[in-house]
């Protein structure tokens, strides 16, 4: 199935100049990539995308990760592309992602935050996230009926 989904490279990803590389990889297994744009996330943003994970111990670490400076965000879209940016991505914490994997190439092996990229983890939730990065596309489809 076609499918698009949210991929957003996180402040180290950024810092470390891994814009051009991650695109490439992700357009070398056939998947296309639309509306590139830097973002500057505050609180309430960062809140709403994490509120899953707003009560863990971890979370004030992240937010502050994900406010240390820009972030790029993108729209992926192709066959099977939820679940094949996140075999793209590895495991969520660097050091138990395998090599040849974003996460397990470039991300930090000492602390789970410090990732690299965020991608959707379901269709439902890439709908939801590209709504909520995106609220300027949301506005023309809305224009559109
Ligand atoms: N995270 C963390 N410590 C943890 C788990 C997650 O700092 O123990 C951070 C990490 O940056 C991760 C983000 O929180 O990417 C979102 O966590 P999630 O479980 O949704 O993992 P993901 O979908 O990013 O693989
Ligand atoms: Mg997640």
């Amino acid at each position: 199935m076609i499918e698009r989904t949210y991929v957003m490279l996180k402040p180290d990803g950024v810092r470390k100049q891994l814009l051009d590389e991650i695109i490439h990889r992700i357009e070398n297994i056939g998947l296309s990539v639309s509306n590139v744009k830097e973002m500057y996330l505050d609180e309430e943003i960062i809140r709403e995308h994490y509120a899953h994970l707003v009560d863990k111990p971890f979370y004030p670490t992240l937010e502050l990760f994900m406010m240390s400076g820009p972030v790029m965000a993108m729209i992926v879209e192709g066959e099977n592309a939820v679940s094949r940016v996140r075999s793209l991505m590895g495991a969520t914490d660097s050091k138990d992602a395998l090599p040849g994997t974003i996460r397990g190439d470039y991300g930090d092996k000492t602390c789970c935050t410090y990732n690299i990229i965020h991608g959707s983890d379901s269709l439902e939730n890439a709908e939801i996230e590209i709504n909520r990065f995106y609220p300027e596309l949301k506005k023309n489809k809305v224009l559109k009926k």
